[in-house]
């Protein structure tokens, strides 16, 4: 059942075939000169990806978490102020494990279904006359809310206020997918891992270190080992990296690269509004406030009062074998969640919006089957553009 039905989290995603056996390569000794040629070829894809000209990439054998321990570990010290904001479950993981780093976090709450504050920042930013504050965090695309914030906005902020704090995103469910653009935006330091927008299994922390980052790392002083950014630049694994997910990786970029990263923007745009179309005509409405928060890779949808969406979620796996995303953390039985990133395509989520539908229907709510697949179909036969080849 499982391998029949595409999937809908917001990560995990689907995984093309070609990426399947590009991770499928026999053992192969990662000191040979075989394998130099793989990794760089990862890492020119990503910096192409990243948007970034100077700088470094740094590929470990980890997840998005430990994307977010490299950069703060490597370019921060004990003890130092960080600004961000709170507005959903993994902006609050993220401080979390900075508070744990022993950084003195200024956070700044936000309902969750906000996004980044930017008014609020650069009132923090122009009352620092100190500079105290060494870094900005922003979670561009809270996977937990479906929420996207203006990463552009926040470093235009910063530099309204000549502060010189590095810029590090969170751009675990956004690159690779949505517009993400790291020189452009002034971007420190980005983080993202394999399962994402690079449609690979869970197993790759990735990072960009920017040229700002980078000088960082000369003064920081937390400590730090197997996360340690020196030991992986000049292309030397430290220790055994694994040679399947980073030949992934570099056809994974190639894939995308080939698409055109405008072109994969675009796809997940016109697939998202589809299935904000769909909510709509279900009656419904998404975790994010505004239209403009809308994510393209993931929508968060409020169910009514009463109705557990854990329920959904539960039944949909049960009945159709279909995984959606659950709520999480202060949403948790309050949203489900449409994942739509990655290897998606129009049809692939018109079957996702059908299987919401028998689900909701056979719960008993208020939903009357075809209405959010004809809003999307409607949607999708106006703007559609030639099909994306089969990977
Ligand atoms: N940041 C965001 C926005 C995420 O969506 C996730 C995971 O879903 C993470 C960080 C954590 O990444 P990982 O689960 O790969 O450690």
């Amino acid at each position: 059942m499982h391998a029949l039905n595409p999937i809908f989290l917001p990560g995990p995603t689907n995984l093309p075939e070609a990426l399947r056996r590009a991770c499928d390569i026999p053992t192969m000794d990662h000191r040979s000169a075989a394998f130099g040629p793989i990794l760089a070829s990862a890492m020119a894809g990503v910096k192409q990806v990243l948007g970034l000209s100077e700088g470094e990439v740094a590929i470990f054998p980890a997840t998005g978490t430990g994307g977010w321990e490299a950069a703060v570990t490597n370019t921060l010290r004990p003890g130092d102020k960080v600004l961000a904001a709170r507005h959903g479950m993994f902006s609050r993981k993220w401080i979390d494990l900075c508070q744990r780093h022993g950084l003195d976090v200024e956070i700044v709450e936000r309902p969750w279904g906000e996004g980044v504050p930017v008014e609020a920042f650069a009132a923090a930013l122009a009352a620092d006359t100190g500079h105290r504050i060494r870094a900005v965090l922003v979670t561009h695309n809270e996977t937990a809310t479906g929420v996207t914030s203006d990463v552009a906005a926040v470093r235009a902020a910063m530099t309204a206020a000549g502060h010189p704090a590095l810029l590090m995103v969170d751009g675990v469910s956004s690159i690779g997918s949505i517009d993400f653009r790291m020189d452009a935006w002034g971007v420190d330091l980005a983080v993202t891992g394999s399962q994402k927008g690079f449609m690979l299994p869970a197993g790759l922390a990735i990072v960009g270190i920017g040229p700002k980052a980078l000088a960082a790392m000369e003064t920081s002083g937390l400590p730090r080992c197997f996360f340690d950014i020196r030991d992986m630049l000049g292309g030397n694994y430290p220790y055994t990296p694994p040679v399947g997910l980073i030949n992934g990786l570099a056809v994974s970029t190639g894939l995308l690269l080939e698409e055109g990263m405008e072109a994969v923007r675009a796809r997940h745009h016109r697939i998202a509004e589809g299935v904000r179309r769909a909510v709509a005509a279900w009656g419904m409405t998404t975790c994010a406030a505004r239209p403009e928060l809308c994510s393209d890779t993931v929508t968060a949808i409020v169910t009514p009062d009463g109705v557990d969406a854990g329920r959904i979620v539960r039944h949909a796996a049960e009945a159709y074998g279909v995984a959606f995303g659950g709520g999480l953390g202060e949403v948790a039985d309050k949203v489900f969640r449409i994942g739509h990133l990655g290897l998606m395509s129009d049809v692939m989520a018109l079957s996702g919006i059908a299987t919401a539908e028998m689900a909701m229907t056979d719960l008993g709510l208020p939903v009357r089957l075809g209405s959010g697949v004809a809003a999307a179909q409607e949607h999708y036969r106006n703007s559609r553009t030639a099909p994306v080849r089969a990977a």
